[in-house]
């Protein structure tokens, strides 16, 4: 199978615990994604160019300037947005769109929020602080149905806001979103999307009010996402933040807000993010949204098929089908998720992440966690104790994940859950993290990229 990609850093072997180098299999895509080379072309074709954006007299302000401006249209036009009277801001990330929304919306306590119980901390808790927030509840599988959104939007008073995630970045399951939307404009509620997992997968929904997303997870690892949404809701009021570039006057008794988009992104911007952002942003139409999604769909088959056939192995979240993403989050009987994905590191050099991958009331109810195993972890988590915390392993795949990684993840879970550790683990009071105790396989702390 020919991958759709093949990211920078591919295949770079590292050493382990059997003195071995073996490729480095990257199957956490849903943390964070390596770049693709036409993002780091980019990158390195402007870098000489850089200088200060908006306000600088000389050419190569004008020329960073004018750069910055293109990356910001590409970005509309990746969320389909570009013939309508729309603004992108560049943030730093999805947190940092959410939470700029948050701020926007200027919420009042008694303002209620309707979201869901699938959310990742990035869409839960900048509302839970600003409105009242009504949570969709979701199932045993990890889904919910439109009808349960229908019946949400219903109970008054109605929310000033429908925030929900286009796909989970847990179990990959991806609501369906078009007719979630459909439902809240019938009755007059905004709709935004977390799109953090969905943007390097799909086309973004253009059929909601509002998108964020994360360059690094969309492989434009450079420090910049965006907040889309209708220039109207950004007119007036306060901006997010306050300071140099957002403003026509200051004096020490007025402020006079300029126009968008620079009113939203005070601050000098991280240039080089958007601009990589942009290149990622028309590289990932190019590569074909046909072409990723069936590379996506036979690997997410693989995937959940193959964990699910390795005997004391529980996959969370629906069956296969459709609706979801390469990712699959699943718990290994009698092996904790820390060790678990320390040994896939240590001896089979492959990526995964493990925990609750910051969204803790939806793996409590994945894991199906008792009254009691909830209470004893929530008085651990208060005593900031995370080697009580519940969790599972998490596999994610991306562009240039190959079908032969999913084989050797098999493989290497089979042998996890299987045959005890050929070493001795040693774990890691404050993180909770499991290291080998035998120090040829340093841990990458003590190791760096100028050296072993
Ligand atoms: N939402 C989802 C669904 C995510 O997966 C993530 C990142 N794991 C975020 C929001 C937050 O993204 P970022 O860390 O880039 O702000």
């Amino acid at each position: 199978m020919t991958t759709p990609a093949v990211l920078i850093g591919d295949g770079i072997p590292v050493r382990c615990l059997d003195g071995r180098e073996r490729r480095y299999a990257n199957l956490d895509c849903a943390a964070s994604t390596s770049a693709l080379p036409e993002v780091a072309e980019r990158v390195a074709t402007f870098l000489p160019w850089y200088s200060s954006v908006h306000r600088g007299a000389g050419y190569k302000s004008q020329l960073s300037t004018t750069t910055y401006e293109a990356a910001r249209a590409r970005v509309l036009e990746f969320a389909g947005r570009a013939d309508r009277d729309d603004v992108a801001i560049f943030c730093r990330n999805t947190t940092e769109a959410i939470n700029h929304l948050a701020y926007r919306l200027a919420l009042r306590p008694g303002d209620v929020v309707l979201t869901t119980v699938v959310e990742h901390h990035a869409n839960l808790l900048p509302w839970t602080r600003a409105a009242t927030c009504r949570y969709v509840e979701c199932e045993r599988d990890g889904r919910f149905g439109v009808d349960a959104i229908l019946a949400a939007l219903d109970v008054p008073p109605r929310p000033r806001l429908l925030a929900i995630t286009g796909a989970s970045n847990v179990t990959g399951w991806m609501p369906p979103l078009a007719e979630i939307a459909a439902a809240a404009r019938e009755r007059g509620v905004p709709v935004l999307v977390d799109a953090a997992q969905l943007a390097p997968h799909l086309p973004l929904p253009s059929d909601v009010e509002f998108v964020a997303f994360s360059g690094h997870k969309m492989y434009a690892p450079f420090g910049t996402g965006a907040l889309i949404g209708p220039r109207a809701a950004f007119e007036s009021g306060d901006p997010f933040l306050a300071g140099g570039g957002a403003v026509d006057l200051v004096d020490l008794d007025e402020v006079v807000w300029t126009g968008l988009p620079d009113r939203e992104e005070a601050g000098s911007p991280n240039v080089l993010g958007a601009v990589a952002l942009g290149a990622a942003a028309e590289a990932l139409p190019a590569i074909g949204w046909e072409r990723i999604r069936t590379h996506d769909n036979a690997l997410a088959a693989r995937l959940l098929d193959g964990l699910r056939a390795i005997d004391g192995v529980r996959v969370l979240g629906p069956d296969r089908g459709a609706d979801r993403l390469p990712i699959a989050t699943f718990t290994i009987d009698g092996v904790p998720h820390a060790l678990a994905a320390a040994r896939l590191s240590a001896e089979f050099a492959i990526g995964v992440r493990h925990g609750c991958f910051c969204a803790h009331p939806y793996v409590v109810r994945l894991l199906a966690l008792d009254r009691g195993e909830l209470s004893r972890f929530r008085a651990a988590a208060r005593r900031h104790d995370r080697c009580a915390l519940p969790g599972a392993v998490r596999a994610s795949a991306g562009l240039s994940t190959t079908s032969e990684e999913i084989e050797r993840l098999l493989a290497a879970v089979a042998t996890v859950a299987h045959t005890p550790p050929p070493a001795e683990y040693e774990r890691d009071p404050h993180s909770g993290d499991y290291w080998p105790r035998d120090l040829s396989c340093p841990a990458p702390a003590a190791r760096s990229i100028a050296g072993p």
